[in-house]
């Protein structure tokens, strides 16, 4: 009986001790507050990072501020033996391209990337912006600090190399940073081509877009709260994958939305101060952001951002009018909260470069019976798989049943009619990959 209950206690703690990583926590806790204010300040520094303002001074435009970014890139690969290649991904944009284009430019990105050891082809990306604007999108003259949009997602991203560079990891990372995002959106439309054109394996990207401002338009202060923003289901799906929707559902589980699940689950475990807030929708009302050609692409992202905008400090001339100080300017950004969203990114980074691939076919079926059944396809480098449900109204997955290491199961008494299921993969390192929907039906 004694031994019994001993043997019990020693499975408990296995599992728990499986659950977490302390290498979650030394990562939260190397993210530095002071280089991000650091680099913030650098970057507004430039004076403007507008995309189509000066390239060839050494201290204002966004010449000077990219070659700054790549340089920092650069230092961060000395200090792991040459862990990143960094370089520059570029294309030039014609006059008239759209309306904000008013002469040609070369709207270029700065990549760094981090190769995986066991899936060197399969990518996890965190970006943020170097460009930015004033009141007229096409004044790319005046006075332009973009202290937090974006400044500050650049920023977070090169602190998130500086953390990440000191591990290595089974999938790629890549740390980026993106131009032309206010003009349209062009950077990123760049390198989710180039991704498709090198045929890179995209996980998933974190865009972040402004993660400094803490002080909401709408009165409220708060530096736990934050946003997720994810779209449903993806826009490149097929007409026949729209009407099986009708009758199998996923109005609510693409690909993107798995992943912005997925880093809210982390955040949960690893962050509980945090109060992730996801949001089932694209972007902000009507607004857009740098995930969205990557999910145009059919790949799964996400945008992190504040939770509490505050729109006199975006997209502002800097002036004072009627007693209020517009502009996007360095005294309104709260590096201690930047540092935890970039800490929110970090984690996830990692929870999903160490993790596996998640299973390729996921198969459901138990129509019409007491039971739901699954079958999946066998991912190499996996030591089991947890399979997952939950209430049709939940926006997560609430229940999982780890099943180890077989490529069918049959979940006892669960009907398949009142839930939602996915499954995802598990590494022996107790890494999981992000849950897939079913994306097949058999009998
Ligand atoms: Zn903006």
């Amino acid at each position: 009986m004694k031994k019994l209950l001993l043997l019990g206690l020693l499975t408990i703690s296995l599992t728990l001790t499986a659950q977490t990583d302390q290498r979650i926590y030394d990562i939260i806790d190397a993210v530095s507050a002071e280089r991000i204010e650091n680099d913030v300040t650098k970057l507004a520094n430039f004076g403007t990072r507008h995309t189509l303002s000066d390239t060839v001074s050494r201290t204002r435009g966004i010449g000077a501020a990219r070659r700054w970014i790549k340089s920092e890139f650069e230092k961060t690969s000395q200090a792991c033996n040459g862990c990143l290649n960094v370089f520059y991904q570029k294309d030039l944009v014609k006059k008239g391209a759209n309306q904000r284009i008013v002469h040609d430019v070369e709207v270029v990105n700065v990549l760094a990337i981090q190769k995986g050891t066991k899936y060197p082809n399969r990518y996890i990306i965190m970006s943020g912006d170097i460009d930015s604007r004033v009141s007229d999108p096409t004044n790319f003259t005046d006075d332009s600090p973009g202290a937090n949009d974006n400044a500050s997602g650049m920023a977070g991203t090169l602190e998130a190399a500086r953390v990440l560079s000191k591990y290595t990891f089974e999938n790629s990372i890549i740390y980026m940073g993106l131009s032309g995002e206010e003009q349209g959106l062009f950077g990123g439309g760049g390198v989710a081509q180039y991704a498709k054109d090198q045929g890179w394996e995209i996980i998933g990207i974190f865009n972040n877009d402004m993660i400094g401002n803490i002080k909401g338009v709408d009165g409220i202060v708060s530096n736990t709260d934050f946003r997720i923003f994810s779209e449903p289901v993806p826009p490149n799906e097929t007409e026949e994958q729209r009407r099986a929707r009708r009758f199998y559902g996923g109005e609510v589980d693409g690909i993107s939305r798995q992943l912005a699940r997925y880093v809210h689950k982390t955040v949960k475990t690893y962050m509980p101060e945090m109060n992730p807030m996801m949001i089932y929708r694209l972007d902000r009302f009507g607004r857009g952001g740098h995930h969205r050609p990557f999910n145009d692409a059919g790949f799964a992202g996400i945008r992190i951002m504040e939770a509490h905008e505050n729109y006199t400090q975006q997209h502002q001339d800097i002036r004072v009018d009627d007693g209020i100080a517009y502009g996007d300017v360095l005294e309104h950004v709260n590096f201690e909260y930047a540092a935890k969203l970039t800490a929110v990114n970090a984690i996830n980074l990692a929870s999903l470069a160490w993790a596996p691939p998640a299973p390729k076919e996921v198969k459901i079926g138990g129509i019409v019976e007491p039971s739901a059944k699954f079958q999946w396809s066998k991912v190499d480098g996996a030591k089991g798989y947890k399979i997952y449900w939950r209430d049709t109204t939940s926006p997560t997955w609430d229940n999982s049943r780890y099943v180890g290491d077989v490529t069918e199961f049959t979940l006892e008494g669960i009907v398949i009619d009142n839930y939602f299921f996915g499954v995802s993969a598990v590494g022996a390192n107790g890494f999981e990959s992000p849950v897939v929907f079913p994306n097949g039906i058999f009998r």
